[in-house]
């Protein structure tokens, strides 16, 4: 799937791409797991750490940009390979002159995070606890860990394991947080959306498990199918799941669909306009109470 380079990125590797907003593919700097993205929400690059090398998750979002995208589990990390890029990586963007050189715009010349969000579920790879630690690890030694955010973007079906909530004590060690997916939620509408057999009680459950742990922000795509937005009785059941969290996630993040789906029937999803999410975004802090609504159309 991906060039296997170096573990230190050189230099012409480097100056192959230009960095944009549009185009999100994870092997822009020649690397396995560690692939930088030019950010719109987060107004920098995004470090993503991809540890679903096979693009294989165990949902299958019908917005999903992953190409070729299949159900199933990860193959084996490469844990030193990792943090060997990471490191690396690190070397030329904050001592080098990487962002310089790929980013055009100057005022995207930071580094906004780093995310494990990659081609499938993070938590699902067996190596998740192991990973966050060599992550953790190795913002400590570029004195990043509480200057640069450390994010889990995850479906969150996972998080009742133990082998999850220890990745997830890890995380929270080391100052991270986590973005939960939350589209819908009544059953029918994940079935719809997640292509997963839903069960709201217990997405509620993990929801909560999970802000427990470290804090936690919801995230939740909105759009329309076949030209229609989702109706009254999808919003009640979102709603009403989420006003049961609203007291102890820090907020949600409402999303719009930013680029094309590479699913069978993309064309038949369509974006909101940006009055619509917005107002939808309204809605949604003053029926659940919710400390925060960020939209981005
Ligand atoms: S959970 Fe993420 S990676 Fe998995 S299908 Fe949904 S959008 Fe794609």
């Amino acid at each position: 799937m991906k060039e296997v380079a170096d573990c230190n990125i050189e230099r012409q590797d480097m100056a192959a791409a230009r960095l944009t907003i549009a185009d999100h593919r994870r092997d822009q700097a020649g690397l396995t797991y560690v692939y930088p993205v030019l950010s719109r929400r987060a107004r920098g690059v995004s470090i993503g750490i991809n540890l679903n090398q096979n693009r294989a998750c165990n949902w299958a979002c019908v917005y999903c940009q992953v190409e070729n995208l299949r159900r199933g589990a990860p193959e084996a990390i490469d844990l030193d390979r990792l943090e060997n890029e990471l490191d690396g990586f690190l070397r030329e963007a904050v001592q080098g002159d990487y962002l310089a050189r790929h980013v055009a715009q100057a005022r995207y010349r930071k580094l906004a995070d780093i995310a494990f969000s990659g081609e499938g579920e993070p938590t699902a790879a067996r190596e998740f606890p192991a990973a966050v630690e060599r992550v953790a690890a190795v913002l400590r030694a570029h004195a990043l860990q509480g200057r640069l955010p450390l994010r889990l973007i995850t479906n969150g079906s996972l998080i009742h394991k133990k082998e999850t909530q220890a990745g997830l004590a890890l995380l929270a060690r080391a100052g991270g947080q986590v973005w939960f997916k939350l589209d819908r939620g009544d059953a029918a509408g994940m079935r719809a959306v997640n292509r997963i057999a839903g069960d709201p009680a217990r997405v509620l459950k993990n929801l909560r498990a999970c802000a427990a742990l470290l804090p936690t922000w919801v995230q939740t795509c909105w759009f329309a199918t076949e030209g229609r937005a989702p109706d009254a009785a999808a919003e009640a059941a979102y709603l009403e799941l989420l006003a049961q969290a609203a007291e102890v996630i820090c907020g949600v993040h409402l999303y719009g669909l930013a680029r094309a789906s590479r699913q069978g029937g993309a064309e038949k999803l369509s974006r909101l306009s940006a009055p619509v999410l917005r107002a939808w975004g309204r809605r949604i802090q003053q029926k659940t109470g919710v400390r925060a609504v960020k939209v981005s159309p």
